[in-house]
């Protein structure tokens, strides 16, 4: 799988395996060759940095590739303390909230980490140069393919990704999160942040583990992070306010619908569902949805103005209920402060939830729909 990169003059061979600080094999060690500049001590404060090296015997390598490395290693470092940085200053909003949704102070710690462990994984891709390659790949793949796009700006594209280095996209990235990024860029970006499935992720909650993950290998700048945590954040939050016996057969009944699913696939047979089965699937749908709408209304606080795309979630929710519930939501959050919709948040998503019980019928589902929703029109009035 491994292409031929182009080397343009100011880009490095990719496929050259000295550039490559992931390969020990490589004649050079990137660690220990940081010292022969003088600038990055907070570089060697992060113990990246040993006894000078004696790469200078090593005829293999040019002073440009030692320079390029040097370049990608601050470029590299400048994005980190950029996102350490946001990290940082996303604390007293986080705690403030986590107080006013009953969750825990240690809470926002575990979310930092999260955060940190998430960009670390993004960073590593980019810097190992086989996934930089897969990246690439994918990428150009995925210019070939763009339909929107006019055709004139495909060769455009595909020109500016060839020529994108290690460096380049460190420093790229840095440069998206502080919105500096060209619409061509942007456009890169885009081709970047699609998944093995076809799908966008820009953030994820698991309700397993309880992590938020943020993805930075996206056009997103630290503005729409700040609205993508907010979003998945709000799911933590009301995940918390879940009775835990609710939690339990809500994930069993999730295995239970990808078995369904298998089994209708491989035999062509649909299993019968009993009334309370039904019942139960449909209070955990009418569930998401609150769910959903609420964590995508809390991102309307931080500056986000898109409406969710309901088509997006088909296959969780279905659309119509889910237009419903959010503009219900919407309506009722309107002029409010975020302080307000957290605590409307929590009532909302707890007077729901605690509707549940082991024999619903259908008609209690459709019951409690309906008494969310006077709930939610309540707060409107106020
Ligand atoms: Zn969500």
């Amino acid at each position: 799988m491994s292409i031929e990169q182009p080397r343009f003059e100011n880009a490095p061979n990719l496929n050259n395996p000295e550039l490559n600080p992931n390969k020990p094999e490589g004649g050079v060690n990137i660690e220990k060759s940081a010292e022969t500049k003088p600038e990055p001590e907070k570089i060697k404060e992060q113990g990246k940095t040993s006894k000078r090296a004696d790469f200078k015997k090593d005829k293999d390598i040019t002073s440009e590739e030692v320079n390029e490395m040097f370049e990608t290693l601050e470029k590299k470092y400048k994005l980190e303390e950029t996102l350490k940085k946001w990290i940082e200053e996303t604390g007293a909003d986080l705690r403030q909230r986590a107080e006013r949704l009953g969750l825990k102070e240690s809470v926002v710690e575990e979310i930092q980490k999260n955060l940190e462990r998430s960009f670390e994984k993004d960073l590593r891709t980019v810097n190992t140069s086989e996934s930089l390659e897969k990246l690439k790949e994918n990428s150009s793949k995925t210019i070939a393919n763009l339909i929107e796009t006019e055709q004139e700006d495909k060769p455009i594209l595909k020109n500016l990704l060839d020529r994108l280095s290690k460096k380049d996209i460190f420093d790229l990235l840095d440069r998206k999160l502080k919105g500096e990024a060209t619409p061509e860029e942007e456009k890169i970006l885009d081709t970047f942040s699609y998944t093995d499935t076809g799908k966008k992720i820009l953030g994820t909650h698991d309700i397993f583990s309880g992590e938020i993950e943020i993805f930075l290998l996206n056009p997103e700048d630290l503005k729409k992070y700040n609205a993508t945590l907010g979003h998945e954040f709000t799911h933590k939050a009301l995940s918390n306010l879940m009775p835990e016996k609710v939690r339990e057969k809500m994930i069993s009944l999730r295995f239970i619908k990808t078995f369904e699913e298998e089994f209708r696939k491989t035999s062509g047979e649909k299993i019968e569902k009993t009334p309370a089965e039904k019942a139960q699937r449909w209070f955990f749908h009418i569930l998401l949805a609150i769910n959903e709408s609420l964590a995508h209304r809390a991102e309307k606080y931080y500056g986000a103005k898109r409406e969710p795309s309901y088509l997006a979630y088909r296959d969780k929710i279905h659309p119509g209920i889910f237009k419903d519930l959010y503009s219900q939501v919407d309506a009722a959050a309107t002029g409010k402060p975020l302080a307000e919709f957290d605590h409307f948040a929590a009532h909302i998503y707890s007077f729901f939830v605690n509707k549940w019980s082991e024999n619903l019928s259908p008609e209690d589902v459709n019951e409690a729909a309906i008494s969310v929703m006077k709930e939610i029109k309540k707060f409107k009035g106020k």
